[in-house]
């Protein structure tokens, strides 16, 4: 007997008959095309292995009619054997094929944001009250100089009013840098993975926040053109939409070296992601597959690095270069490479972060936590003497205003988000965003699903999400009785660790609670 599949569904979609009005919205809202319409009971009937639990029909079902459950197996328990573990085995025996998957590790490594603790000011050291007290937010990413020359002549006005400070004069130039208003900026995330929506929302939403937005390594559309201020334009391995007057668009350049998702591989955008505003976006055939090689082909060397770097400060104007690269196990030797060739941002990438496409074995193996990251680079950066050469913008596992708070304290000058912000915008995370069927019009191209995202809506919920968190941020540096984001960089000694063994905790530099 030839069996079709052994796969059962990973959802299963009940519908009551009571509540269901008959309207047939959730057949039209469904990307998946879980529901048919069943004309002779005037019903919707759901076919559940097509099921992501996406939740859109859940949320713009009008009679509250459907629920999404786990179809859960009773297999024997196994500690080994898991049923998910069993279920790839059955799907990679049906196809051959290596498992794909979207967003980011959800696997249960240790959480060490949730193992760490903010200490708080009592009695001797006064805290301070955001709302009736200033509350710096401000940060500046970028190359800060060795030391500051300042000119005090003329300051020693005897008899007059003008102090030495007021009449001093910074006789140092200074690098160029990005002024963010919040230390929150969103991550790269490329047209064509995402919807060109996604990028409107973004762009507006930075502008409005007064922080950049990433392009990803898709290009620059051109409808973003308005807010390129608040753009950095990437330049991935692919070099997809990359042109001088690409570079010279953005506030700054970013050299995508690795993600936190996929460390050491490539990417690969379907064809079908590939319509005609992609491909022009692009530069690429409309249609065929775009792939980005894993290496740049330019770069097998610090110095190859450095050459491309130096390439794109002239090509812009000397405007600030990041490099990204993923948190891997020797990331604060890799670090200071990337500093020493000149960049001006290190972008940390951890392996929590997202994709819209990644082999599951790499995002689900490979890498490390952005905590270990910051933690190690930011020291390697410091016992260097070279940490004021490079801010450090930690993303891939940023999911709420305490991980900000804790990554700046860890040693990050500001943080990136990308899953957030697409939450945000209505991702439920059902991590099928490879396929190219998003409901919420977020990682599809298809037309009748990204219209469903308004970019003003999507920029108005982004907005609010910053700006709440910032409020947070601010709680908190008041309660540490620190007046200025920049203060708090490096402050590992405002935390501790609980439920962290000593091999972590020495290696984030933090110590134990209690002591
Ligand atoms: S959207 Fe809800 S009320 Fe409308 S047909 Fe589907 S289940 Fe019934
Ligand atoms: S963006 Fe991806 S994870 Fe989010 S709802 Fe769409 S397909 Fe699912």
């Amino acid at each position: 007997m030839a069996y079709t599949t052994f796969l059962p569904p990973e959802f299963r979609v009940v519908i009551d008959k009571e509540a269901c009005l008959q309207c047939g919205r959730c057949v039209q809202q469904c990307g998946w095309s879980v529901y048919t319409w069943d004309e002779a009971e005037r019903r919707p009937r759901p076919d559940h292995s097509k099921c992501s639990a996406c939740h859109r029909c859940v949320t713009f079902c009008p009679g509250s009619a459907i629920t999404v459950k786990h179809n859960e197996l009773a297999f024997k328990r196994s500690d080994s054997m898991s049923p998910d573990l069993i279920k790839a085995v059955w799907k990679q025996a049906e196809t051959g094929g290596v498992l794909l998957t979207g967003m980011g590790n959800d696997k249960p490594y240790l959480r060490i944001f949730d193992h760490l603790l903010l200490d708080a000011c009592q009695v001797t050291n006064p805290s301070i009250d955001p709302l009736r007290e200033p509350m710096e937010m401000r940060t500046f990413l970028g190359r800060k100089p060795d030391s500051l020359e300042v000119s005090t002549s003329g300051s020693s006005l005897r008899g007059t009013s003008v102090s030495p400070a007021a009449s001093a004069r910074l006789l140092t130039e200074l690098d160029r840098q990005l002024q963010l208003e919040t230390p929150i900026m969103f991550g790269g995330m490329s047209y064509g993975s995402v919807s060109l929506n996604v990028h409107r929302a973004l762009a507006m939403a930075a502008a409005e926040l007064g922080t950049f937005m990433n392009t990803g390594e898709g290009g620059l559309h051109a409808d973003l053109e308005p807010y390129q201020d608040h753009i950095i334009v990437q330049c991935a391995s692919g070099r997809f939409g990359v042109d001088t007057s690409y570079l010279q668009a953005g506030a700054a350049v970013e050299i995508k070296i690795g993600q936190g998702a996929k460390p050491g591989i490539g990417g690969h955008l379907p064809g079908e992601k590939i319509d005609y505003q992609v491909s022009i976006t692009r530069m690429i055939p409309q249609g065929t597959d775009a792939l980005s090689p894993a290496p740049h082909h330019d770069i097998y060397s610090i110095e190859d690095l450095r050459q491309l770097i130096y390439a794109l400060k002239e090509a812009t104007g000397y405007k600030p270069v990041s490099v990204k690269i993923a948190a891997v196990h020797n990331v604060a030797a890799i670090a200071s490479g990337v500093v020493r060739a000149g960049a001006d941002i290190v972008y940390l990438d951890g392996f929590r972060g997202g994709t819209g496409a990644s082999p599951t074995i790499i995002r689900d193996h490979v890498g490390l936590p952005i905590e270990i990251a910051v933690a190690t680079v930011d020291q390697r950066l410091r016992d260097e003497g070279i940490r004021n050469r490079a801010s450090i913008v930690a993303a891939g596992g940023i999911r709420s205003s305490a991980d900000v708070v804790k990554a700046i304290a860890l040693g990050a000058d500001a943080c990136a988000i990308g899953t957030v912000a697409l939450v945000a915008l209505g991702c439920h995370v059902c991590q099928k965003c490879h396929t190219g069927c998003c409901s919420w019009g977020i990682c599809t191209q298809r037309p009748e699903l990204t219209r469903r995202l308004d970019p003003e809506w999507g920029a108005s919920q982004v907005v609010n999400l910053v700006r709440a968190w910032t409020h947070e941020i601010a709680e908190v540096l008041g309660a540490l009785g620190v007046n200025a984001i920049e203060s708090l960089r490096g402050s590992r000694e405002r935390l501790r660790g609980l439920g962290l063994d000593q091999t972590v905790l020495d290696v984030l530099g933090v110590k134990a609670a209690g002591s």
